[in-house]
């Protein structure tokens, strides 16, 4: 593989504009670490493109030599596929420009792209694009897989707001996908991760929004029965300006947090108002009186700051690992094991994160994008978060085991960007009757599986 990585190295530098990075070279040990620090791999060639026709060099070449690739926009995948040993990382974070067309509430978006860098290019004419809740979440990996977040219920997934992507595919060509240009590529690039090719650009619409209305609260232990209870009716009657998610974990011994609470059991409610503050502080009211969180602040938020508020609660080098589910319902029983389990967390940066789906991504039918379940409103994500190897053993099973006691209530499904690396047989799981249409796109656009770093869907094999 180090040869391999050699030979990539000499086909590509004489006509390659960014940096190519090898061990031992200054700049090389910084470029190859990702987010999660479970995933410590060390490349042999570190390609950071400068634009596509660096790309397009990069996937030739490496395919010429059959080097293993990985594909990397934010290095945030839970999973760690964004980088591997021995073989070559495709890096675009030298890719991050954002162009918009305020007019058109459209943008175009680099596929190097952190969330925050599109944040701030949107923000400054009021426009948002609907992603994820960290800001520095790369957006490709994010919005390939489907990208949820505050706005999902208002505006449907990030999938959902991509009109066109501009990629370069396995056999180095640049390709585009929309609803006019090769729609079975567009169709499965909505849900379908990195499997199909190398994004370079995504065309977006934006809509407009500058400010939403923030309550929080926790609520101690003997409380987290009556919250759940009370999340789970009243959502499915919310209207989708309405976003509220629940943090099960040990309460932070943050300054914000009642000394009492601190290190306790908790349940940390976040709601997120998008639509008319006055109608949303009324409505936020109404929800919290009925579950009576302590501990509530209610306060009218820039979306800058609503974006980048979980920022520290995920820092890059802190070791993770993840399980997740849908439920159609959160039966009592599954309460129950819920409130249990808060107690017996592992790790005080552990978090059970329950969100409710529905909203506008659920108005679009299943077939028409590859993103697995739209119906499933309830989305559990186990999220253990530790520093030290030597309790990666103890985090790793803790969340195993939970995953198992939870899993008959849930309903087949699963979220591509919230698994970990060694569920490659729930991969099938997550597109169900998707499944043959995703396998025939793959089969088409990468027949030899050159992408094959991400939640993978095998190309049928070829006869020859
Ligand atoms: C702190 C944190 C917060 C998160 N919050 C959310 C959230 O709010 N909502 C949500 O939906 N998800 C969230 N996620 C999950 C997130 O969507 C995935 O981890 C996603 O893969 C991250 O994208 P990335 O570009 O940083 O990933 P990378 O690690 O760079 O890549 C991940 C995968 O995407 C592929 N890929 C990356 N770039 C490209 C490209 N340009 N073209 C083709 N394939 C590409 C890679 O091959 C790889 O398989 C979060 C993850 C983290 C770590």
């Amino acid at each position: 593989m180090v040869e391999a990585s050699q030979e990539v190295y000499a086909s590509l530098h004489r006509r390659f504009k960014g940096d190519l990075l090898r061990p031992g070279e200054s700049g090389y040990q910084e470029a190859r670490v990702i987010w999660n620090a479970m995933v410590a791999r060390t490349p042999g060639l570190i390609a950071r493109c400068s634009d596509v026709s660096d790309v397009q060099n990069a996937v030739r070449a490496a395919s010429e030599i059959g080097i293993l690739t990985a594909i990397r926009c934010g290095g945030h995948s839970l999973a760690g596929f964004s980088t591997c040993d021995g073989g070559m990382v495709i890096d675009l974070s030298r890719m991050r420009q954002v162009t918009v067309d305020t007019e058109a509430r459209r943008a175009r978006i680099a596929g190097g792209c952190l969330l925050g860098s599109i944040d701030t290019a949107t923000q400054k004419v009021g426009l948002v694009f609907p992603s994820g809740v960290v800001s520095h979440t790369g957006a490709s990996g994010l919005i390939l897989g489907g990208g949820t977040g505050w706005l999902t219920r208002r505006f449907g997934l990030s999938c959902d707001n991509v009109e066109g992507f501009t990629l370069v595919t396995a056999d180095s060509s640049v390709v585009l996908a929309n609803a006019k240009e090769n729609p079975d590529l567009f169709w499965a690039l909505r849900g379908g991760g990195g499997n199909f090719g190398v994004v370079t650009e995504f065309e977006v619409k934006l809509h407009p929004l500058n400010s939403v209305v923030l309550a929080e609260g926790l609520s101690p232990e003997a409380d987290i029965r009556l919250l759940l209870e009370c999340w789970r009716d009243f959502m499915a009657e919310a209207p989708l300006d309405l976003k509220w998610n629940i943090d099960l974990r040990l309460a932070p011994h943050a300054e914000k947090v009642p000394t009492g609470l601190r290190g306790r059991p908790v349940a940390s409610s976040s709601l997120v108002w998008t639509g008319e503050p006055d109608a949303g502080r009324r409505y936020l009211e109404r929800a919290l009186s009925m579950c009576s969180p302590d501990s509530v602040s209610r306060k009218t938020v820039s979306f800058l700051n609503l974006q980048t508020m979980a920022d520290s609660d995920f820092p890059h080098g802190r070791r993770y690992y993840t399980k997740s589910g849908y439920f159609t319902y959160l039966d009592d029983t599954t309460i129950d094991r819920l409130v249990e389990t808060v107690a017996a967390i592992p790790s005080s940066e552990t978090q059970i994160e329950l969100a409710y789906l529905g909203g506008a991504a659920a108005q679009i039918a299943a077939h028409e994008t590859a993103f697995g379940d739209r119906s499933a409103p309830f989305i559990m994500n186990l999220l253990a978060n530790w520093s030290g190897a030597s309790a990666d053993a103890g985090n790793i099973s803790w969340i195993r085991e939970l995953f198992n006691k939870l899993r008959p209530a849930m309903k087949p499904g699963v979220y591509v960007n919230f698994m970990s690396g060694d569920e490659q047989d729930r991969v099938p799981e997550a597109y169900q009757e998707r499944w043959d249409r995703m396998v025939a796109a793959k089969t088409h656009y990468d027949p030899h599986n050159f992408f094959r770093l991400n939640q993978n869907v095998p190309p049928r094999k070829l006869v020859t």
